[in-house]
């Protein structure tokens, strides 16, 4: 907290978030209100005399508040642990009882069931905060001093504990040091070429690692004005693009934003820069995008456990942004692909994924073995994602390990396969999994999802891609189907797909 404030302007009664709702009263946050604020919380934090580094989990609705409560942990020196919305009590019973966090703050409706889960597992205080403002966490804050000197803590010390999208199975929690953090945002800060005027447009969820901290700590510690949307709106998000400068988006984003013809060169023309990730952005919206609105949409990776990883140049002289890879290791970020055997693969062939920097996290939450597994011994981090480095030094994802199908002996990268079903007429997007076969071990399944309009016939695409394509590489059946499942990051959930369709061939 402590480097964050010191990037706060001068002027502290500068306009540091804008809330107002469409169509609502104005709603500004000074920079002396965040400041403030959140040294109430603290107060309110430190009263309570939990034990350093207690576990604040927290599952509300996106608001300035729940920004203000982030920073008052981190002030007090506990560690923040955010949940998303959309998990049920099944998901929020195995996630306290796993971080036993000491406080949880939860949305007033949620109020019933969440204290007697938290309660159950050890949970001293269960606090609500609602999006108005609302709920028992601020009532018991307006009793509090304004002033706060924030607790020392060190860089290896823990701010906070991510856990993980659960795309691939259970989720982790990623435990991040403030030096994590820190040093991640002082190299985006100085990579994404900040700069004074910036404002940015900020419509992810702030539960994850893209919102919360990508998003959140570019702009505090460029102390940058943000334009705040509690929930993302195609059109409401273009209707404010000419006041922003940055907007940082998953793909879906991208996606929805240009099924609007609002969407034009004259909205986005006092944008500085458009940023996607958290998963891969389809080179046809790329390419989209860039014929629309003029701009080159950045595109970076990054994960839970190691906050950003790469990026496409910001600055021409560093490179092209180039569609469909992910851009140059971060300075300070080590990358290299290896094999199965771990030794590094000849330069630009394919393979894991390891990753080392004073970004890397500091091990699962109460996972030693898990954590043990995934680090080598020379301490890089396995990702867990496949990938490869071209000549130039691009990085680009083509799956992850657990989504490599296996076919006949054969590795089959589920993303190529997918990027010529794509390139298809007809065709807005497809996934393709591997299920269990009884004489290839595994074999691949399109699941397609037609343009609009647009009637796919799965079989003949497949006849079509034989044409272009190995044997062992055709998926076996496909599906046309009106939409694909994904989580509330817009990341497609495979392992439902495998789930789905794994008796096909049983
Ligand atoms: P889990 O680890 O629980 O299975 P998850 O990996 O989806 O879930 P996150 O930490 O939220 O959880 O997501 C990180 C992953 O998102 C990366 O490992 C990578 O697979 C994917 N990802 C992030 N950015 C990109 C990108 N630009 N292109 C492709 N994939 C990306
Ligand atoms: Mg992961």
């Amino acid at each position: 907290y402590a480097a964050l404030r010191a990037a706060f302007p001068a002027d502290l009664d500068a306009t540091a978030i804008d809330a107002t709702e469409p169509g609502g009263q104005p709603l500004r946050y000074s920079w002396r209100d965040l400041e403030r604020a959140s040294a109430m919380i603290a107060n309110l934090l430190e009263s309570l005399e939990l034990p350093p580094a207690s576990r604040i989990a927290v599952q509300v609705e996106k608001s300035v508040e729940a920004v203000l409560l982030y920073l008052a942990t981190l002030r007090a020196g506990h560690v923040f642990l955010p949940l998303n919305t959309a998990y049920q009590s099944a998901e929020i019973g195995y996630f306290v009882g796993n971080a036993e966090p000491a406080v949880v703050v939860c949305s007033p409706a949620n109020h019933g069931w969440v204290s007697k889960i938290a309660f159950q597992a050890g949970t001293r205080y269960v606090f609500t905060l609602g999006e108005d403002r609302s709920g028992t966490l601020l009532e018991r804050t307006s009793h509090c001093s304004d002033q706060h000197t924030p607790v020392q803590r060190a860089a290896d010390d823990l701010a906070a504990i991510l856990y993980t999208s659960g795309t691939t199975g259970r989720s982790k929690g990623a435990m991040l040091s403030h030096g994590n953090l820190l040093s991640n945002a002082r190299v985006l800060k100085d990579y994404w070429g900040w700069q004074d005027g910036d404002v940015l447009l900020h419509a992810l969820p702030i539960f994850h690692v893209h919102g919360l901290f990508v998003a959140l700590h570019g702009a505090l510690l460029n102390g940058s004005k943000m334009l705040w949307m509690a929930k993302f709106d195609p059109k409401a998000a273009i209707a404010k693009l000419p006041e922003a400068t940055v907007f940082m988006g998953v793909p879906t984003l991208y996606v929805r934003m240009l099924a609007e013809p609002a969407l034009t060169k004259e909205a986005v023309r006092n944008m500085r820069l458009f940023i996607s990730g958290s998963a891969p952005l389809l080179i046809e919206t790329f390419k989209d995008w860039q014929a629309r609105t003029g701009h080159t949409i950045l595109e970076r990776y990054g994960m839970s456990e190691t906050a950003m990883l790469t990026s496409n140049p910001y600055r021409a002289e560093d490179g092209e942004r180039r569609g469909g890879t992910v851009g140059f290791p971060l300075p300070g970020v080590e990358l290299r692909v290896v094999d199965d055997a771990g030794q590094a693969v000849p330069q630009g062939e394919i393979g894991g994924i390891q990753v080392r920097g004073p970004n890397v996290f500091q091990g699962y939450w109460r996972m030693p073995e898990k954590t043990a597994e995934e680090f080598t011994a020379d301490g890089f981090f396995k990702t867990g994602d496949v990938g490869r480095v071209d000549a130039a030094g691009y990085v680009t994802i083509v799956g992850r390990s657990k989504d490599l199908i296996i076919s006949g002996g054969y590795n089959v990268y589920p993303a190529e396969i997918e990027g010529f079903l794509n390139e298809m007429p007809g065709v807005a997007e497809s996934a393709v999994v591997g299920v269990p076969h009884p004489d290839f071990g595994e074999v691949g399944v399109a699941v397609l999802i037609g343009k609009p309009g647009a009637a796919l016939d799965g079989e003949a695409l497949l006849a079509a891609l034989k044409q272009q394509l190995a044997n062992f590489k055709i998926p076996k059946r496909a599906f046309v189907v009106d939409s694909l499942p994904r989580n509330t990051m817009g990341k497609v959930q495979k392992n439902l797909l495998r789930e789905q369709h794994k008796g096909l061939f049983a």
